[in-house]
């Protein structure tokens, strides 16, 4: 029997390499990084010993009762509400924007009501259905907390004019006239004890399972796999024949301290002078821990060029066209399947990636065993 090849060893490929193994198939997972876990990698920092979000916090959280139960197979959790800050030119306020920002930014005691009331004296009347993120702002904020929380942040993020990014990216931040200042909506949201990376372990930890860190992906892998499962970027796969897809990329400046810097785990900075997006003090995402030092990273955002690794899918007008070619091109494909994050050039969350990787292995595995031919791409992109 050939083996199952999936690269990269992140959420997306852990889960599908487990269920496949589960089912009785061979799996080999390559990463080309040396260590699993992807982007969601918790190192320890051996000089503070405080456990590290190495590629950006990840805060896990859904609502989506099956993949939270999976995911108690793998790890013990600790329950983690993000109350994310933002430092704007103002002072420094709660976000999502709630009740306690709006009456603290604009020195007011409103009731839940009085300040949706409030929020629609200041809104955009005049735009209908908001083609943008600016104007998705502007019709449900107003201009005073659009341009304080969400435009020049966004500048420093996505490295355009808001006018150019979709309604979607300000959509997922939601807007409450309660004192909820939790970052997230969701029924769980929580930690893993000892980090991302255990739990990936955890994972893998299957007698089927083999995995090759160090390892980069070569097209001559199709020849010895029955199927293979690509994780990494759509674009270089295909040797970016049809162009590049556009990503941001992340990276970071950290320094190690004796006490608490911030006093929290994130704060945004939202101004444009400020040239660094949100500063982050790993050890406030594990408050179960006790560091009397502490290891702080500025988070900077930029194009993704030669050699950086994508995080975020910019999903601008010129790269759906760009990806239209290369979903064309998937799409022919026998014996290769696209998943996750940059797999399928999506915005997704760790909870979307395993939900998918969870029923697009048992899509494959229908198929599979019934003839059919095989799923290229998750349900939601097919
Ligand atoms: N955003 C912003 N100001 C903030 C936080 C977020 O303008 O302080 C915008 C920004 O464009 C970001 C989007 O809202 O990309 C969605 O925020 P989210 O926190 O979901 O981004 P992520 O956690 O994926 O970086």
């Amino acid at each position: 029997m050939k083996h199952v090849l999936i690269v990269g060893a992140g959420f997306a490929g852990a889960v599908l390499a487990r269920e496949l193994a589960e089912a009785g198939w061979p799996i080999r997972v390559i990463d080309a990084r040396d260590h699993i876990g992807g982007n969601c990698h918790t190192p320890r920092d051996p000089d503070t010993g405080v456990m590290v979000h190495a590629f950006g916090p990840h805060i896990f959280h859904t609502s989506n009762t099956s993949v939270w139960d999976y995911l108690q197979r793998f790890g013990t959790w600790s329950p983690f509400v993000n109350r994310v800050k933002a430092s704007t030119g103002r002072g420094i306020f709660s976000l999502p924007i709630n009740l306690h920002t709006i009456n603290q930014f604009f020195g007011k005691t409103l009731s839940p009501d009085e300040a949706r009331d409030f929020l629609a004296t200041l809104a955009a009347t005049d735009i209908q259905e908001p083609a943008n993120f600016e104007e998705q702002a502007l019709k449900f904020l107003g201009c005073e907390l659009y341009e304080a929380f969400f435009r020049d942040y966004s500048i420093k993020q996505w490295g355009c004019d808001p006018k150019e990014l979709p309604p979607e990216v300000l959509k997922r931040l939601p807007v409450r006239f309660t004192y909820n200042d939790s970052y997230y909506d969701c029924r769980y949201q929580a930690m893993p004890v000892e980090g991302y990376t255990e739990v990936i372990q955890n994972i893998l930890a299957h007698p089927s399972v083999e995995v090759r860190l160090n390892t980069a992906w070569d097209p001559e892998m199709r020849q010895e796999a029955e199927h293979v499962f690509f994780s990494g970027a759509l674009d270089q796969f295909y040797g970016l024949c049809e162009g590049r897809l556009g990503y941001r990329t992340v990276f970071w400046e950290s320094e190690n301290h004796e006490g608490d810097v911030q006093g929290t785990a994130v704060i945004n900075h939202t101004r444009l002078d400020v040239p660094w997006t949100r500063v982050l003090e790993h050890k406030h995402f594990a408050p179960w821990e006790t560091h009397t030092r502490t290891r702080v990273s500025r988070e900077y955002s930029k194009e993704t060029g030669e050699g950086d690794i994508p995080y975020y899918p910019k999903r601008l007008e010129a790269d759906q066209t760009i990806l239209r070619r290369y979903m064309e091109r998937a799409g022919h494909e026998r014996g290769v399947s696209f998943i996750g994050r940059l797999g399928t050039y999506r915005y997704l969350d760790m909870h979307q990636v395993v939900a998918e990787s969870l029923a697009f292995s048992k899509t494959w595995l229908h198929a599979k065993a019934e003839g059919r031919s095989l799923p290229v791409f998750p349900a939601a992109l097919s």
